[in-house]
């Protein structure tokens, strides 16, 4: 079993699994060249070598409001902030409504834990968006969202997720994922959902028949051992959902943590921890999740952390995707990133620069236009 990473990754490009056992050792030691062409091969047998895709979209925050105070996060305000937030329908209409003058397909709506939102509000401004707005495809509510609705209404997650598909939710975005490993998501986000929820939840919404994607964030102050257990948690759970012939994730995204203020401060400068991960390390990242996660079709990359220049040269790290198209972008953006829109042509431009042909999709990975 003594084989350098060298080794394992050429048994990667003939179609061989990379083992748990050997996971550590590529991960911290294998030479880049190496890790991207192990995951150019694994790209090309989920998608076309020369194309990437891309979606327009737009990221819609419905709520700032969330009890939950996860350490990075600058995005939220408590019930009562001067600053609190709930989208009015008026704020919604003109947001979609300039999202499908530009062509959009999908939006994401992604909120807050908000104690004064019940599942019927949801389960209404589904309906409401379904009903005057049906070419857009309604990806929204990570797992944490889920389960917080759940344990309002005093209801299962199943129950939850029943409700909201019949009004019109088509996926589950990965959000809220972080590192999905406990001992460091007690430290980042103490009340915020457990791994194996996290992951029980996606399943359940895979069983309605829902897309959803998965995500890591690094960058946290955690070690390498956390992200490959992270990473072995979801390749276990596509394993499993493969073996018994279900649907599984789409899509998998990693950026590195967003960290100007707050948890800059309190970690970074006080306890001294690396926080983030510069360009190098992410495409060594990208690189390696792909290798390794050699179970999910997509990988996107991530220009709203990264910025566009680094997500072109992530195409040749293993992604096959830019994501999507986003006219507005809260979150990561209030954490530090300066990344935050950017055009269709911009991005089609990138792929094209980076020797790839552009191409649009919808949130299936279907030619944008298909039937939804
Ligand atoms: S990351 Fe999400 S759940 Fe955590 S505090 Fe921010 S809005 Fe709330």
């Amino acid at each position: 079993m003594n084989q350098s990473p060298e080794t394992w990754l050429a048994r990667v490009r003939h179609g061989e699994r990379l083992p748990d056992e050997a996971a550590l050792d590529v991960y911290l030691h294998a030479p880049i060249e190496d890790l991207r062409s192990a995951a150019t091969a694994v790209r090309a047998r989920f998608a076309a070598p020369q194309q990437v895709s891309l979606l327009v979209d737009r990221n819609v925050n419905y709520t700032n409001v969330c009890i939950t105070d996860c350490k990075f996060c600058e995005f939220y305000r408590p019930p009562g902030h001067s600053e609190s937030y709930v989208l009015t329908r008026d704020t919604l209409t003109a947001k979609l409504d300039e999202l499908v003058a530009v062509g959009g397909t999908r939006v994401l709506l992604q909120g807050g834990h908000n104690p004064d939102l019940r599942l019927q509000w949801y389960v209404d401004l589904l309906r409401w968006m379904r009903a005057d707005w049906p070419g857009l495809q309604l990806d929204a509510f990570s797992p944490s969202e889920i389960e917080h609705i759940a344990a309002l209404e005093g209801i299962s997650t199943p129950d939850v997720l029943r409700a909201l598909t019949v009004a019109g939710l088509g996926g589950i975005p990965g959000g809220g994922a972080e590192i999905l490993e406990d001992s460091i998501r007690d430290v980042v986000s103490p009340r915020k959902t457990r791994t194996r929820d996290w992951l029980r939840i996606m399943g359940e919404a895979q069983d309605l028949g829902l897309y959803t994607s998965a995500s890591q964030v690094i960058g946290f102050g955690e070690e390498a051992t956390h992200r490959l257990a992270a990473l072995r948690a979801v390749r276990e759970h596509q394993d499993s959902r493969e073996s018994s012939g279900r649907l599984g994730f789409l899509a998998f995204v990693a950026w590195p943590l967003q960290f100007e203020s707050r948890y800059g401060h309190v970690f970074g400068e006080l306890k001294g921890w690396d926080l983030g991960a510069d360009a190098d390390a992410y495409l060594r990242h990208i690189a390696f999740c792909r290798v390794y996660l050699d179970n999910i079709p997509h990988f996107q990359a991530s220009w709203p952390t990264m910025g566009l220049e680094v997500a072109g040269r992530a195409l040749h790290h293993g992604c096959d995707d830019m994501g999507g198209i986003m006219m507005e972008e809260n979150v990561v953006s209030q954490a530090g990133s300066i990344h935050c829109s950017v055009t269709e042509a911009e991005v089609r431009e990138v792929i094209l620069n980076a020797g790839f042909v552009p191409w649009k999709r919808d949130s299936w990975y279907r030619p944008s236009g298909s039937s939804a």
